[in-house]
Formats: C-alpha cells, sequence, structure tokens
C-alpha cells in the first residue's frame, strides 16, 4: 500500500469509529506501522477536518515528522509497534461501555466465548495513569501481553491488528462484549467460562470462518 492510501486509511478508520458510535470527537486515535516507524492521527484535530497531509509520522526514536504534533499518545503507540511484531495497525476509543467498566478497574473475565477474539480468556484493565504518559504507556503494553484488546482505567480501550479495518472490527466487538456484560451484571453475577472451555474457543477461532479456501 502507498503512503498516501495509508494515510487516507487512518482518516477513514477514525471517522469510521466516530460513526459506528465506539468514539466521539477528537477522543480516541488510530495508527499503522509504516517504514521504521509508524503514521497517526495528529492531537486534537476534528478528523471530518483532517487531511492526508495531515497525518503525522514518528519515527523508532519518537521523532515525530510533520505539520502537527502527534497524538498525545503517540507513546503507546510507539511502545506497542517495538513490542509486537504482530502488530500493524492500532486503535484507541473511549467507548462507553469499555470506559464505563474501566471506570471501576473491573477487567472483562470469560462471561462469553467471544472474549477469546481478543485474543485469550479476559480483556485486562490497565491501572491508571495520567493520558499521554509513559506510565500508561507501560501500564497497557503489559495488559497487552498476549491480548488484542485491553481497558485503560477511567479512560478508555486499546484494540491492536493486522490492518487497520480489522483493527476497528475487533474495537467495535469490545465494544459490545463489555455492553453484554455490563447488562449482564445488572441482573446478577455472569457465570465465567471455564479456562479449559476458553482453551477449546481459542483453538477452534484458528480455524474458525473462511481463513481456508475449500477446494
Ligand atoms: P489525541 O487527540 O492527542 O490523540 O488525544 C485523544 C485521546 O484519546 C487521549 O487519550
Ligand atoms: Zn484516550
Amino acid at each position: 500500500m502507498t503512503e498516501l492510501t495509508l494515510r487516507k486509511n487512518i482518516i477513514r478508520t477514525a471517522l469510521e469509529m466516530n460513526a459506528v458510535g465506539v468514539n466521539r470527537g477528537t477522543s480516541g486515535n488510530v495508527s499503522t506501522r509504516f517504514k521504521n516507524g509508524f503514521l497517526i492521527t495528529p492531537s486534537g484535530l476534528a478528523y471530518d477536518k483532517t487531511k492526508p497531509a495531515d497525518i503525522v509520522f514518528v519515527d523508532n526514536k519518537g521523532k515525530p515528522t510533520g505539520r502537527y504534533a502527534p497524538s498525545s499518545e503517540w507513546r503507546f503507540h510507539h511502545d506497542i509497534y517495538l513490542n509486537r511484531q504482530d502488530v500493524e495497525a492500532i486503535v484507541h476509543t473511549h467507548s462507553s461501555f469499555a470506559t464505563t467498566l474501566s471506570c471501576l478497574h473491573k477487567s472483562v473475565p470469560a462471561f462469553h466465548y467471544m472474549v477469546a477474539v481478543c485474543g485469550g480468556s479476559d480483556i485486562r484493565c490497565a491501572p491508571y495513569a495520567t493520558f499521554g504518559t509513559q506510565a500508561l504507556s507501560d501500564h497497557a503494553v503489559k495488559a497487552l501481553r498476549d491480548r488484542k484488546a485491553c481497558l485503560l482505567a477511567n479512560h478508555g480501550m486499546i484494540c491492536v491488528g493486522t490492518t487497520l479495518e480489522n483493527t476497528l472490527k475487533l474495537a467495535v466487538e469490545t465494544e459490545a462484549l463489555c455492553e453484554q456484560y455490563w447488562r449482564a451484571l445488572q441482573i446478577g453475577k455472569p457465570k465465567i467460562l471455564s479456562k479449559k472451555e476458553m482453551n477449546v474457543v481459542l483453538k477452534k477461532f484458528q480455524t474458525y470462518g473462511q481463513a481456508k479456501k475449500r477446494s
């Protein structure tokens, strides 16, 4: 993909995360790996006013290039790309149900088998740290270990993936799981699936859907 296409895709993903209701305003941020660093949304710029040339490049030493400052959360994007060679795209949102659970510092347990789409038997909630800090980045990297999603206490969520498209889809799915867990908590104590069952589900997910073409 060309650099221009990636820049356009970042803007499209940011617009879509607001359009589908998993984020609002200039909250959240979107990035994709590029060359020796990554391309990321500028800080505090309305997504519908953002042009491809406004997307900021940040190299693997944390040096930005562009007419605007990069997202205030460039540190966790930077650290995730350094720590996770499997990650090509990152979506951070302040979606309502994920944020609600994060305000209670609640991780999402295996209340539903679909929790496995986030990579394991739970979706961890990283401890609170001020937005944009190295401390928040350290917490996020740890909470994402062996996972594709995590909550950030009193803040929101992060999803990681191999394309901008599948990362946004995962953010939508993560938000749905947070809503379902929240709803279940309103009327009782959800029954949690065992580690053993979640391992079965995780294994089944490796071959789920149309991953392999039938001949
Ligand atoms: P930016 O506009 O700087 O990306 O900040 C939004 C945000 O979500 C901070 O956590
Ligand atoms: Zn945020």
